[in-house]
């Protein structure tokens, strides 16, 4: 076996605790260990190109091993489809060459209360089960003297989605993204989710929400907070 499998293997069989719980458990409760999302230092010492003929390859494997038979025209095609999924669309934003660019503009209207952006629909995916989470995110700011077009707000937040996530990263992560390109600590992030693998497996729970925030600065006070629900709800 070579190194790697071996260390993967290591890492999957691992029954080592984390503030007493296991891994599996951790997974399943959905507790998240930090702001940013935990990659390999070298991972993009392998072309997109290459990473997808490696997916598919082991893709195969998974249908294989479940038996499925990949000689059916049905499913032959989708090993090297799901490959070019993962990295070209739903999680392309672990790749920081996909981040969108964004210009800043001068705040030529001198507009110096909040800017709302809000029922940005997203799909992301638990990373810990692989399944969907979709949602809609509210992203608020308050200039300071800079502000961005309305559509980067958009592209921000889907760049983070598309990320295996949890729900608490990716609020953290679009919130922090925000405050550093608007260069100003006030700014609010909201999500409301539904989660897949809490409506169609485990608990099968059809009708919970989860819903997430981060207030910065100025949002930091029960008054623009309360203004700022007041603009999602209408
Ligand atoms: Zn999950």
């Amino acid at each position: 076996m070579k190194d790697q499998d071996i260390l993967l293997n290591t890492l999957i069989e691992s029954e080592e605790l984390l503030n007493g719980y296991t891994h599996e458990e951790i997974g399943d409760d959905h507790l998240f260990t930090g702001l940013e999302t935990p990659m390999k230092p070298n991972a993009f010492a392998i072309s997109d190109e290459e990473k997808k003929e490696r997916i598919a390859k082991l893709f195969a494997q998974i249908m294989d091993v479940m038996g499925l038979d990949l000689s059916d025209d049905s499913l032959r095609g989708t090993p090297k489809r799901v490959a070019k999924m993962y990295i070209d669309e739903i999680f392309s934003g672990l790749n920081p060459k996909n981040k969108p660019k964004v210009a800043l503009f001068d705040n030529k209207y001198r507009y110096n209360q909040m800017l709302v952006e809000k029922d940005i629909t997203f799909y992301s995916n638990c990373e810990h089960h692989f399944v969907p989470i979709i949602g809609k995110a509210h992203v608020a700011y308050v200039s300071s003297g800079k502000v961005i077009g309305l559509s980067k707000l958009n592209r921000i937040v889907q760049y983070f989605a598309k990320r295996p996530q949890v729900q608490e990263r990716l609020t953290n992560q679009i919130a922090v993204e925000l405050q550093t390109t608007l260069n100003t600590q006030d700014v609010a992030v909201i999500i409301d989710a539904k989660h897949l693998c809490v409506s169609s497996r485990g608990v099968k729970d059809n009708t919970s929400a989860t819903v997430t925030s981060f207030y910065g600065g100025a949002f930091n006070s029960p008054d623009k907070i309360a203004e700022l629900q007041n603009y999602i709800n209408n």
